[in-house]
């Protein structure tokens, strides 16, 4: 059965928050509130091009689901109502900041049929925290994840990297507490400093420095790992390249690709290969999942050219019953 999802944006028009990275109107590219007309269109569009059998969940993400307002919020999750009465839409979605949950939200959830909720951690350094002014602690994200799935909700934790104050042993530490937390699913997103924001000054006053494309990749390859070992579904390694991102002078410095997962996973699989003794003699034959093979070979096949002036030949094949990041090889 086929998994769908489909993404409703509704940016948090008056978010009280001024977290320093956050700019929503350049990160959507959309600054109104969907209409129900908008949203009922853009669901049923989705439907049309489902293939059966599926199983499909609305999402609504964007700003902070739970801090608008309460009215608003009923009004959007009723519109998924009758999906799901029908048995066409499975569950709904949501991304909201750790400080907006509490018991009387999640009885209003739970009656709606939501069935996960995200909290953007970002980090679980109270000091990166403080700098990146999210307005809230380390205890909230505690308390609301505890709560969430004593609810039983399904609980995603995202998380940043790069933020001032953070370093390559924080972001590490981060991601085990999203373990030690129960998260379910996880995002990671490098952070981007984009024009309009308070990190914009500090980057253009040379106060902040953002993590090179190769340091991104470095660190999200250690903590995709780290997640992917303890089953934790990894749902987004970089920022949706939203076209108004890529083709938007707002973009001045951050680890930015449009294919940055894939770049992460070809590199977890070259740190694998380096470890492979080169043979001149021989041809290497590598084997991976079929969901894998493309990065096993590498972004722009980097990978595979590594390999190749390393053994005499090289050869990709799948295999099935290979989990994400297994490979094996033999030489030939
Ligand atoms: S990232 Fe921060 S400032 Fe931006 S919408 Fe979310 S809570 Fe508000």
């Amino acid at each position: 059965m086929r998994h769908y999802n489909i993404p409703i944006f509704i940016p948090e028009l008056a978010c009280p928050n001024q977290c320093i990275y956050c700019n929503q109107r350049y990160i959507s590219g959309q600054q109104n509130q969907p209409t129900k007309k908008e949203i009922v269109d853009k669901i049923e569009t989705h439907i049309k091009t489902f293939s059966l059998p599926f199983e499909a969940e609305v999402a609504f993400f964007g700003g902070s689901f739970t801090g608008i307002d309460i009215d608003k919020q009923k009004e959007y999750l009723e519109i998924v109502q009758p999906y799901i009465e029908k048995g066409i839409i499975k569950s709904i979605r949501l991304s909201t900041r750790p400080d907006y949950i509490n018991e009387e939200i999640l009885d209003l959830l739970k009656k709606y049929n939501v069935g996960t909720i995200e909290l953007g951690a970002q980090s679980l350094c109270e000091d990166v925290l403080f700098f990146a002014q999210r307005g809230h602690s380390v205890k909230d994200v505690e308390f609301s994840s505890k709560l969430i799935r004593e609810y039983g909700f399904s609980l995603g934790l995202q998380m940043m990297i790069g933020l001032p104050e953070d370093s390559y042993e924080k972001s590490i530490y981060t991601a085990k507490k999203i373990i030690s937390l129960k998260a379910q699913s996880t995002r990671i997103y490098p952070t981007l400093v984009i024009e309009n924001t308070f990190l914009a000054k500090l980057y253009k006053e040379k106060k902040y420095t953002a993590l090179s494309l190769d340091e991104a990749i470095k660190w999200s390859s250690e903590i995709y790992k780290i997640f992917y070992d303890n089953n934790i579904k990894i749902l987004r390694v970089g920022l949706h390249p939203s076209e108004s991102l890529i083709s938007n002078k707002e973009l001045l410095a951050g680890a930015f690709h449009v294919s940055f997962r894939q770049l992460v996973k070809t590199n977890i699989f070259k740190e694998e290969f380096e470890k492979i003794p080169q043979n001149k003699e021989k041809t290497i034959r590598i084997i991976t999942s079929k969901k894998s093979i493309n990065e096993a070979i590498g972004y722009n096949c980097s990978n595979r050219n590594f390999l190749k002036q390393r053994f005499n030949k090289v050869i990709f094949s799948e295999e099935e019953g290979l989990k994400e990041l297994d490979f094996k090889y033999s030489l030939e």
